[in-house]
């Protein structure tokens, strides 16, 4: 399958949180806000680049990521209703005007975009995912090095998440709904203490931090082998989780619950 490339940049917001925007190949000069928490970064960055916006992707209903977007969405100056918010089925996101499910695709034909929606439960029940033209917006399921917490769901949902997006195809770019990279990969590594990939991963976040760039976007094939709540079965980090709970551990589950508990803990 071959996909065009996408045009993606952040838009940071709060203290860490990213808010994507996608240029939309088939109208030159509109963006797709991917979780705008904030409205004003994204009116700034609109106004310094002569944009508009055309529609809003909602991940999941925490305030960081959709508590922007009803100003953005009456002072668009396109009739009010003309940008769809679409986002999972839940009466806590009373803003969105389009309800996306698992396996359905989010067509947007007039701005040249269509995503694959998976339903990724863990952080919280109703939390969605977007796929498409290799690109996931994954908001606080998968973070790059690391995982969001478990505020809503059980081990078994969120590793069952993590699994469906660790099998989207390798050269996947991953864009998360935080800047924690850094920080995860010290846990990773702590984790994995011998990972050449996540030590060599974090000599480079490293130098885009100093430099004040993000981390993000990943990429699949990189998180399958520095994550480590996307290695539950590898045996180096199920040998550290057992050391952590000190007991046998059964289904990769069970490593994933010990993993994210002792991440919860991790400082
Ligand atoms: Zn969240």
């Amino acid at each position: 399958m071959s996909h065009q490339s996408l045009a993606v940049r952040p838009v940071g917001a709060f203290t860490d949180n990213y808010i994507w925007l996608i240029e939309a190949p088939g109208r030159p000069g509109a963006v797709v806000a991917v979780d705008p928490g904030e409205a004003r970064p994204v009116q700034a960055e609109l106004e310094r680049s002569g944009q508009s916006l055309a529609a809003i992707l909602l991940t999941h209903h925490h305030p960081d990521h959709i508590g922007g977007v009803r100003e953005l969405t009456s002072r668009a100056s396109a009739p009010r209703g003309s940008v769809p918010v679409i986002g999972p089925d839940d009466p806590r996101i009373a803003v969105r005007t389009r309800t996306a499910r698992d396996g359905e695709r989010c067509e947007l034909p007039d701005l040249g975009l269509g995503f694959d929606i998976l339903h990724v439960p863990g952080h919280t029940l109703s939390h969605i995912a977007f796929w498409g033209h290799g690109a996931l917006f994954c908001g606080d399921t998968l973070f790059s090095a690391g995982c969001g917490r478990m505020f809503e769901g059980t081990p078994v949902q969120m590793i069952a998440s993590l699994n469906r997006l660790r099998e989207l195809p390798q050269d996947t770019n991953v864009y998360c709904g935080h800047e924690y990279t850094a920080a995860n990969l010290r846990f990773a590594l702590t984790v994995e203490p011998h990972n050449r990939a996540a030590l060599e991963y974090q000599e480079s976040v490293a130098q885009l931090r100093t430099r004040g760039a993000p981390s993000l976007p990943s990429r699949m094939s990189l998180e399958i082998r520095v994550n480590p709540f996307l290695r539950c079965d590898v045996a180096t980090v199920r040998a550290a989780a057992v050391a952590r709970a000190g007991k046998a551990l059964e289904a990769d589950a069970e490593v994933f619950g010990v993993l994210r508990a002792w991440k919860d803990q991790f400082r």
